[in-house]
C-alpha cells in the first residue's frame, strides 16, 4: 500500500487521469491511495496568498514557502505514515527513471509538492523536501503533469497494482534494456506482415526472437543503455516466451 499526498494549486487537474485505467483500479483495490490537497487552504493572510514577487527583482512570481511547510505538517498530523519521502517536482531535480520509480515505491507515503510560476521559494527545496525530481530536461508550466507522471510510474512498482501478464519486469528499462516489439491481429495489414515466428507456436523460437529484437532495439534506439548493459545476460522479460 502506498499513499500519495499531492499538494497543488490545482487539485482539479488530477481528476481525469486518476479516474481511468491502472490508477483507478489501483485506488479501488486499495493498493494505492491518492489524496489531493489544495495549497490555497494554507495560503497566507485573509486573501490566502500563495505567491509573491521575487526578492532581487525580475519578472514572474514565486510561490511562498509557508503554505508548503504548513501543508506537509497538516498531512503528517492527519495521516501518520511509517516511512515517507517529500518530493518537490522541479526541472532541476533528479531525472525520473525506472530506478527512481522503483526506489520510491518502497515508501509508505510520498508527498508531492507542485510548483507554478517561476517556481517555489528555495527554502522548500532546502528544508522541507527530501529530494527534487524532474521528468526531463524541459520546463513545463506546473508540477501537476510531472506529479501525475511520477504517480503512474511509481504505482506500477507497488505489489498488486499490475497483473502478472503486465509485470514491470517485462517493460522497457527493466534491467537496462528496451522491450521487444509487440504485434496483434491482423497477421497482414497494408502489406505489413507479423513475423512468421510469432505465428509458429514454437515458444522457444519466440523467446529467442524476442530476446534478439529487444537487444536490437536497445542498440539502435538507446545505444547508451546498450553500452551500460554490455556483458549482462538478457533480462527475464526479454527472454519471456
Ligand atoms: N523557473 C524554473 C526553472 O527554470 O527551473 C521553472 C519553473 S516551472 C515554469 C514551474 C513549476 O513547474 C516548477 O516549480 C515545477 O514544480 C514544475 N516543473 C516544470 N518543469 C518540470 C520538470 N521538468 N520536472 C518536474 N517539474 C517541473
Amino acid at each position: 500500500m502506498l499513499d500519495f499526498d499531492v499538494v497543488t494549486m490545482f487539485p482539479g487537474a488530477f481528476a481525469g487521469p486518476l479516474a481511468y485505467g491502472m490508477l483507478a483500479r489501483a485506488r479501488r483495490s486499495g493498493a494505492v491511495g491518492v489524496r489531493l490537497h489544495d495549497l490555497r487552504r494554507w495560503g497566507v493572510g485573509p486573501n490566502r496568498q500563495l505567491d509573491d514577487a521575487p526578492y532581487g527583482g525580475g519578472g514572474g512570481m514565486v510561490l511562498r514557502p509557508e503554505p508548503f511547510f504548513e501543508a506537509v505538517e497538516w498531512i503528517r498530523a492527519r495521516f501518520p505514515a511509517r516511512s515517507e519521502r517529500v518530493i518537490l517536482l522541479s526541472p532541476q531535480g533528479t531525472r525520473l527513471g525506472h530506478d527512481v520509480a522503483e526506489r520510491l515505491a518502497r515508501y509508505d507515503r510520498l508527498v508531492l509538492l507542485c510548483g507554478r510560476y517561476e517556481g517555489v521559494d528555495e527554502r522548500v527545496g532546502q528544508a522541507l523536501a527530501d529530494e527534487e525530481v524532474s521528468v526531463g530536461d524541459v520546463v513545463v508550466t506546473g508540477g501537476e503533469v510531472p506529479a501525475l507522471m511520477l504517480v503512474e510510474a511509481v504505482a506500477r512498482f507497488v505489489p498488486g497494482v499490475l497483473g502478472r501478464a503486465e509485470a514491470v519486469e517485462s517493460d522497457s528499462f527493466s534491467e537496462g534494456a528496451l522491450d521487444f516489439p509487440h504485434y496483434t491481429r491482423p497477421p497482414l495489414y497494408r502489406g505489413l506482415a507479423v513475423p512468421d515466428v510469432l505465428l509458429s507456436g514454437d515458444h522457444r523460437a519466440v523467446a529467442a526472437w524476442r530476446g534478439e529484437k529487444a537487444r536490437e532495439a536497445t542498440r539502435s534506439k538507446r545505444p547508451d543503455l546498450a553500452l551500460e548493459g554490455e556483458g549482462r545476460e538478457a533480462p527475464a522479460g526479454r527472454r519471456r516466451g
